[in-house]
């Protein structure tokens, strides 16, 4: 059944639900049993009209039209207090055919922003086919009214194979070959197309989950970049920005399911056993208690950093320490990069 007639039948909480990853997003009240019955006789707190959504952490609620300009908000103003870019700034998403990403890429056309679109096609059999299927949806009935475009990148026509022949054939876990490859690629696009900077549709589950894991083991150099804004400190670096850092995803699927965005519902399923969701699941635990344990956890870490300066040193490091590939051209510590070691290692294994 198309998405649109399906979220007509269901009631939005229980559409939110489908979402595997609600499993690990939930964790502001919408599992409780008597939450739907509870909204139901809730008014938006903004136009005092019917709500459908409560948020427990901003002890509001809304109807559509306010949950929306709240969600515009809260994106415009990352932007503006991370100075990611401006109205004449040509902006390129990442986009997976999640609902994080392809909220993103809706919300920065709805803002005026110049914002094109990168899929990278990983060739995980039918989880790529489908999540391709829903980005180029999105792009030919939404996108393309702005004028925006899509830029597709295949793994397996420049690699030779999918992510996880690759990984098997480099002796690495999938996981951290798809990282290098997916870096590689959505960097090098943004610089050889031109675009000022690169943005992802990181939310602050995600960003708090990461800190929590840098924290646990003390990854200072991780801890250094984990800010939502970093600049392009060399040339053949983008910029990259993660104007979703202000929202949960649980927000992110219900502005989803609000407006008829259609995204790939299951996970890719190479995440599952990842170190990450079982962090999300911990504040999850927190933020049930403690509504607004994550929001305190990540910008409270960003406050902290801003007086540190961070950015300056990330810029004067990577001058210091980076260099082009000798093989490819893009920045790099060592000789070449991982992304020409790690193909190198895979022809190699083919060859042999
Ligand atoms: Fe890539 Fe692993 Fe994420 Fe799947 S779960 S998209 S393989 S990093
Ligand atoms: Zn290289």
């Amino acid at each position: 059944m198309p998405f649109a007639r399906l979220a007509l039948r269901m009631p939005l909480l229980a559409l939110i639900h489908r979402s595997a990853s609600c499993l690990i997003m939930c964790g502001a009240g919408l599992q409780s049993p008597g939450y739907a019955r509870m909204i139901g006789t809730m008014n938006c707190t903004r136009c005092k009209t019917k709500a459908v959504l409560k948020l427990p952490r901003h002890n509001a609620a809304f109807c559509k039209d306010c949950f929306n300009s709240f969600v515009h908000d809260q994106v415009y103003k990352a932007i503006r207090s991370q100075e990611m870019f401006g109205k004449n700034d040509r902006i390129l998403v990442a986009v997976s055919g999640g609902k994080d990403s392809l909220a993103l890429w809706d919300i920065l056309l709805k803002l005026g922003y110049k914002t094109d679109a990168l899929y990278v096609n990983l060739g995980i059999g039918g989880y790529s086919e489908s999540s391709q299927e829903k980005v180029v949806h999105f792009s030919k009935t939404v996108a393309a009214g702005y004028g925006a475009v899509l830029h597709i990148h295949t793994v397996e026509r420049e690699g030779g194979a999918g992510i996880r022949e690759l990984a098997m054939m480099v002796h690495r876990p999938t996981c951290s070959t798809c990282g290098t490859i997916k870096r590689y690629q959505f960097n090098r696009i943004a610089v050889e197309q031109g675009y000022d900077v690169m943005a992802t549709g990181h939310n602050l589950d995600d960003e708090a989950a990461r800190l929590l894991g840098n924290v646990l083991h003390w990854q200072n150099e991780y801890l250094e970049k984990q800010g939502p804004s970093l600049p392009a400190s060399v040339d053949g670096f983008a910029k990259k920005v993660k104007p979703l850092y202000r929202l949960a995803e649980r927000e992110l699927a219900a502005y989803c399911v609000l407006n008829g965005i259609d995204y790939v519902v299951e996970e890719c399923p190479m995440a599952q056993g990842a170190r990450t969701l079982l962090y999300k699941e911990v504040l999850n635990r927190l933020e049930t208690e403690s509504p607004g344990t994550k929001q305190m956890f990540y910008w409270g870490f960003l406050e902290k950093s801003r007086t540190t300066e961070m950015p300056t040193n990330i810029m004067e490091k990577d001058r210091s320490t980076l260099h082009p590939c000798s093989l490819c051209g893009q920045p790099t510590t060592a000789e070449t990069c991982s992304y020409c070691k790690l193909m190198a290692r895979a022809n190699t294994s083919t060859a042999g």
